[in-house]
């Protein structure tokens, strides 16, 4: 079965409206697909709607951006009730914190010379939630660096002009705010965070002990390596295990909507709980 639980729409830093994600997902074949834009359910309506009409399963999806221990860490929610009240706060103060940093990111740009970041990155955006990643398409745009991943090097990271540090949701909160809400949460692209093996237990654990359930085994940025050693972890420490593409542009050639290679046969699919 053709399964994707994790991908972007405009709603977040995603290049298709979520009727054209669910339009191109199911021209690849997907059966089962999770819209989860960051820290926002505005798409999920016309998603599920278009998921309908396609004949394909569609849960409800969401990355939730928290801080642990100093760095980002992406917590997605799966298949939770999007009128739930705290969680409806949780992503209001998300939100919040991102039109704030937002501004700062164009100041801090802005002290380094750089014009007219925050209604560049707006163009992108189309006025809705802003990302670095909107950020990052304006500063190619503009001319500052060839493509989003030298931006990203070269101004939006930590010690960078255009880094602003701050905090996002508590891995407390975030995971509870999915549970309560009826969802299950998982930990996106564990291998992104280069933890080294120890940390990234300890990041496990507290996730446990929050009521987390589940990690991405198969993700669009795993390795085959990657893909290995979190199934053993999943294992080890009993949970479900995820696939999902991270999927944001048809013009990431590298990243295709869908296009998944199979769980490990060790793994406990997450969809088993849907
Ligand atoms: P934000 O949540 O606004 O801080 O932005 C994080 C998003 O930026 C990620 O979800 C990716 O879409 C994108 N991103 C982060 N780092 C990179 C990178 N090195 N190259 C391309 N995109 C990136
Ligand atoms: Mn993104
Ligand atoms: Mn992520
Ligand atoms: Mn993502």
């Amino acid at each position: 079965m053709q399964i994707d639980l994790h991908t972007h729409s405009t709603v977040s830093d995603g290049r298709l409206a979520p009727a054209e994600l669910v339009a191109r997902a199911a021209q690849a074949g997907v059966e089962v697909l999770a819209l989860t834009d960051h820290d926002g359910t505005d798409g999920l309506d016309e998603a599920r709607q278009s998921a309908l009409d396609a004949g394909m399963r569609f849960i409800n999806g969401i990355e939730l951006s928290v801080t642990w221990n100093k760095r980002t860490v992406h917590i997605v929610g799966l298949n939770f009730d999007p009128d739930h009240a705290p969680l409806k706060a949780g992503i209001k103060s998300l939100q919040d914190f991102r039109k704030t940093r937002a501004r700062e990111i164009a100041s801090k740009l802005d002290n380094a010379g750089i014009k007219g970041a925050y209604e560049g990155a707006q163009r992108f955006s189309g006025g809705k939630m802003l990302g670095r990643l909107h950020f990052a398409h304006f500063l190619v745009d503009a001319g500052y660096a060839k493509n989003v991943r030298g931006v990203f090097k070269k101004y939006l990271v930590n010690n960078k002009p255009g880094h602003v540090s701050g905090d996002w949701a508590t891995l407390e909160d975030a995971v509870s705010w999915i549970t309560q809400a009826g969802g299950v949460a998982v930990i996106a692209h564990p291998a992104r965070y280069k933890l080294t093996r120890s940390k990234l237990r300890k990041l496990i654990k507290e996730f446990i002990a929050a009521g987390g359930q589940a990690m991405e085994v198969v993700s669009g940025s795993h390795c085959v390596n990657e893909v290995n050693t979190m199934a053993c972890h999943a294992a080890d420490f009993d949970l479900y295990a995820s696939s999902g593409s991270d999927f944001h542009d048809p013009d990431y050639p590298w990243i295709k909507l869908g296009q998944l290679p199979d769980l490990p046969a060790k793994c406990k699919p997450v969809w088993d709980l849907f």
